[in-house]
């Protein structure tokens, strides 16, 4: 089959490479000019490391692998703390911060010369035969039997195949970046929470530290012209290493993001397209779930793509995905409330009392929740 893929973000390179080696043609059709390498490191649960895996891509030499995640208080105290390897062997994969542009790089790299273009920006879709035609703002028109819409959380195929309103801002956004690491920071990814939001810090590499600010936002607040001063005012107070790790910053370092989250819907498409990663279910990042939902979408839609008459893919892909998204939404939205009356809970005292769980409980339970987030693992 010919196929189409619009935009070259991983899911969509994922899908890019695992489409190419069940012997499909593919074009990969992306607006910016070039590759996007920026945007920082993210982390991969075994589930997402796993399908990554299937697809040939080897991370064992690329960003950091995760032996620990610990939850602490914003007074740097132990709340929950879980053993990764116990589950990356349990699930035969394990956890890994990677740099997203040395992903994508790895990615493209795979993928058979010139099947990446790049300036090409979709606005309109039509049918075409059996297929679809892409059609571009300059009148360019791609044909494929086939198109995967994995143009992230503002999809131009979302709002065309299933005419929907876009994300919807949740209240809360997040400075985040990856700098040099002005300690030592091993296999561990450690989130506090506070009532002033929550700060996270893992390796990410080379000497390379991720790190996030997250808090409730309004649009209606301006934003701010120094923001390492303002994330210094607003977590004074917080214990080691917060106050290192802002004082290693500057302004250039910080990226800003705001939440946004997706209606997850219950068709994936309509006829020959389908929608794949962000565009299908963008979500906050708290849970670090949504490029790891994206991969799960590639491997379910490839095995749909090799085992259902193309009339069903949309239908057999759309149940195999729906519910382990909604869930995995979810948990973003609901797993910690950096708004609202909730904040409470995110006190010293309250935090502490969770601290009553043991590691194995608590790995157990994490190991879980990535079951049912997950077909793969
Ligand atoms: C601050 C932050 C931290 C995060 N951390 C994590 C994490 O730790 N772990 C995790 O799993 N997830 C994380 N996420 C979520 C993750 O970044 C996204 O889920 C993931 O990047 C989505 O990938 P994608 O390929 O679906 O979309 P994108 O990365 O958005 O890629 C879409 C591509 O489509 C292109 N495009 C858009 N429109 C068009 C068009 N009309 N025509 C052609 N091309 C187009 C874009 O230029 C882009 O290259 C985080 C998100 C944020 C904001």
């Amino acid at each position: 089959m010919r196929v189409l893929v619009a935009g070259a973000g991983i899911s969509g390179l994922a899908a890019a490479r695992g489409l190419a080696a069940a012997g499909h043609e593919v074009t990969v059709l992306e607006q910016a000019e070039g590759p996007r390498l920026g945007g920082g490191a993210i982390t991969l649960w075994p589930n997402g490391t796993a399908v990554l895996a299937d697809l040939g891509v080897d991370l064992e030499d690329m960003g950091q692998r995760l032996a620990t995640m610990r939850l602490r208080t914003a007074g740097d105290r132990r709340v929950v703390e879980c053993d990764l390897d116990v589950l990356a062997r349990r699930f035969g994969a394990a956890a890994r911060v990677v740099p997203r542009g040395s992903l994508i790089t790895r990615l493209l790299g795979g993928l058979p010369e010139g099947s990446v273009r790049f300036g090409v920006r979709i606005e309109g879709l039509r049918a075409d035969g059996d297929g679809v035609l892409a059609v571009t703002g300059d009148g360019r028109e791609f044909h494929g039997d086939f198109l995967v819409g994995a143009d992230g959380v503002h999809s131009r195929v979302r709002a065309l195949v299933l005419e929907e309103r876009p994300a919807a801002l949740t209240g809360a956004a997040i400075w985040q970046g990856l700098t040099p690491a002005p300690f030592e920071l091993g296999q561990v990814t450690t989130l506090m929470i506070g009532r002033q939001g929550d700060a996270g810090y893992m390796g990410a590499g080379d000497g390379l530290m991720q790190w996030f600010f997250e808090f409730r936002w309004s649009p209606a607040d301006p934003p701010p012209r120094r923001p390492v001063e303002m994330l210094r005012r607003r977590f004074a107070g917080w214990a080691e290493p917060v106050p290192r790790i802002l004082a290693s910053l500057s302004d250039g370092d910080a990226q800003f993001f705001r939440h946004t989250r997706h209606r997850v819907p219950r068709r994936w498409g309509d006829g020959r397209c389908v929608l794949l990663g962000d565009a299908a279910h963008g979500m906050p990042p708290v849970g670090a779930q949504g490029t790891n939902q994206g991969l799960e979408d590639v491997a379910a839609l490839l095995d749909c793509l090799a085992t259902t008459p193309p009339g069903t893919v949309v239908t057999a892909y759309s149940a195999r995905r729906r519910r382990q998204a909604e869930r995995a939404s979810a948990f973003a939205a609901n797993a910690l409330r950096v708004s609202g009356p909730l904040t409470l809970m995110q006190s010293e005292g309250p935090m502490r009392l969770m601290s009553v769980v043991p590691p194995r409980l608590a790995t157990q339970g994490f190991g879980g929740l990535l079951r049912t987030l997950s077909g793969r693992i």
